[in-house]
Formats: C-alpha cells, sequence, structure tokens
C-alpha cells in the first residue's frame, strides 16, 4: 500500500486549462516528498487531488489505499490535511482555540478529546499559549502555524503543505522545517510544494519534478545537485 497512488490522472479547468496531464505517481508512506516546478506546472492543482478538493476527472487517486471518490472524500478528508498556501484561508476563527478545535469538533469527538488534541496539535507547534488571541494579530508565520495545527487536531496520515515556506522570513522558515521533520519523525507522510530548491534537497527524500502537468523526474535530492 502507498500513502499516495496516483494512475493517468488528468484535470482540465473549465475554461479547457490542462492543468493535470496523464499523469501517474506513488509515493510511499512515511516519505518526505518535495514537488518541484515553474509556476503553472500543476502543483496545486495535483496536491488538491491528494485530499479530495478536487476529484479525479480521468484515471484514479488513491490514499492509503482507498480510492478517492465521491462517497469517499470525507474519509479521505481524514486521513490528509491540506495545510493552504495562505493562512489566511484557513485560518479565520475569533481565536486560535476555536480555530484549531473547528476540524475535531466535526468529527464527532467529545469535548474532553477535543481539548486535548488541541493542547496536542497547538503544543506541537509551540503556538499553545496564544490559544487566546484573534489570528488577526498574530504574524504571518504565526498563523501558518495555527493552521498546520489545525490540520494535526485531525490527526492525518499525511500532510499536504502548499509552499510552506513562501512569505516567512528566516526563522519562520526554520520553525516550519523543523516541525515538518517532527511530524514525520511521528510516522506521517509529508508532502509538500515548493521553489525553495535549497530546502528541499536538504529535507526531501523524493523529489518530484512537474511541468506542463505532468512528472518530469522522480529521484532522490541528488536530482538538484547540480553536475559541473
Ligand atoms: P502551480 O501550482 O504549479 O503554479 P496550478 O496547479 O496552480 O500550478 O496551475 C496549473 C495550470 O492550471 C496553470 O496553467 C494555471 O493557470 C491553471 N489554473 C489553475 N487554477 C485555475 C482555475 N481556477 N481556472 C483555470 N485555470 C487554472
Ligand atoms: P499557486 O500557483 O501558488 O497555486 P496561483 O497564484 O497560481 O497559486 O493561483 C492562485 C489562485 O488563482 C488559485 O485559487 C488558482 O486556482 C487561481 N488561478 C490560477 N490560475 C488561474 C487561471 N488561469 N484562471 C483562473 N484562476 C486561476
Amino acid at each position: 500500500m502507498h500513502a499516495i497512488d496516483i494512475q493517468d490522472l488528468a484535470y482540465e479547468y473549465p475554461d479547457s486549462t490542462k492543468a493535470i496531464d496523464e499523469l501517474s505517481l506513488q509515493i510511499p508512506i512515511g516519505s518526505k516528498v518535495a514537488i518541484l516546478g515553474p509556476n503553472g506546472a500543476g502543483k496545486s492543482t495535483l496536491l488538491h487531488h491528494f485530499n479530495g478538493l478536487k476529484l479525479p476527472q480521468k484515471g484514479s487517486v488513491s490514499v492509503m489505499g482507498l480510492p478517492l471518490t465521491k462517497k469517499s472524500v470525507k474519509t479521505i478528508r481524514q486521513k490528509v490535511g491540506l495545510v493552504f498556501q495562505d493562512p489566511d484561508d484557513q485560518v479565520f476563527s475569533g481565536t486560535v482555540w476555536e480555530d484549531v478545535q473547528f476540524g475535531p469538533r466535526n468529527l464527532g469527538l467529545t469535548e474532553e478529546e477535543v481539548k486535548e488534541v488541541c493542547e496536542v496539535a497547538l503544543g506541537s507547534v509551540g503556538m499553545l499559549e496564544f490559544k487566546a488571541k484573534a489570528p488577526y494579530h498574530l504574524s504571518y508565520g504565526q498563523k501558518k502555524r495555527v493552521a498546520i495545527a489545525g490540520i494535526l487536531a485531525m490527526k492525518p496520515d499525511v500532510v499536504i503543505l502548499d509552499e510552506p515556506m513562501a512569505y516567512l522570513d528566516p526563522k519562520g522558515q526554520d520553525e516550519v522545517a523543523g516541525l515538518l521533520q517532527g511530524l514525520n519523525f511521528m510516522g506521517k507522510t509529508i508532502i509538500l510544494s515548493t521553489h525553495d530548491v535549497d530546502f528541499a534537497a536538504s529535507w526531501a527524500d523524493i523529489i518530484i519534478l512537474m511541468k506542463d502537468g505532468k512528472v518530469l523526474m522522480t529521484g532522490g535530492p541528488e536530482l538538484l545537485v547540480d553536475e559541473e
């Protein structure tokens, strides 16, 4: 079984833009994957298929052995958390605490269980002391960590991040990189898109290069090392 198994996926936007073109891909459980490629390569569209934010128009997507269909989408969302590029698209409740509670509450946990998963999730991103704050008053990097906590509170097997390093200062980048390392250490599969070649080379164990909705190359971090 793979974390993600994609066969011959194609996806076209309503204006006929072919964003994904006959793409196949397998991602082993527990791996750290960085997807790189120019703007418009199809990275975001692909990431949206990993948690059912988009459904395959053609071909198939399986997540932790479960085929992605309209029926399975709810189950798959519990297995796979997607952290958007912009935390303002994800973090919008009155307080940090309310925000992180939103997901686990929808899972039907008891109050006591909700409280516990939220404390663990906020603690693991170092934001527990900010729980009473309005997200509005946080820095961009702090909001990003709250968005990640909201995903972790759902206890996903797979965590997807769209450009997690974008717009973060070096300190914020180090914090997020350390956090991702820790999550992987806990056994979670981490898949992210990035433009940061140095980060990808030092962090990932699988590199996927995309262009024009296709996978150009897959390999280890050595793919990104210049050969003179
Ligand atoms: P990336 O994340 O690599 O920049 P995207 O998945 O965002 O790539 O985009 C892939 C292609 O699909 C691009 O040509 C982009 O312009 C197009 N695209 C993305 N979103 C939409 C949309 N909502 N409607 C039409 N075309 C889109
Ligand atoms: P990224 O490439 O980092 O995913 P973009 O800046 O390409 O983000 O896209 C931002 C938003 O604009 C997304 O919601 C995407 O779906 C939408 N978008 C991108 N390209 C197009 C397009 N050609 N037509 C319509 N919407 C688009």
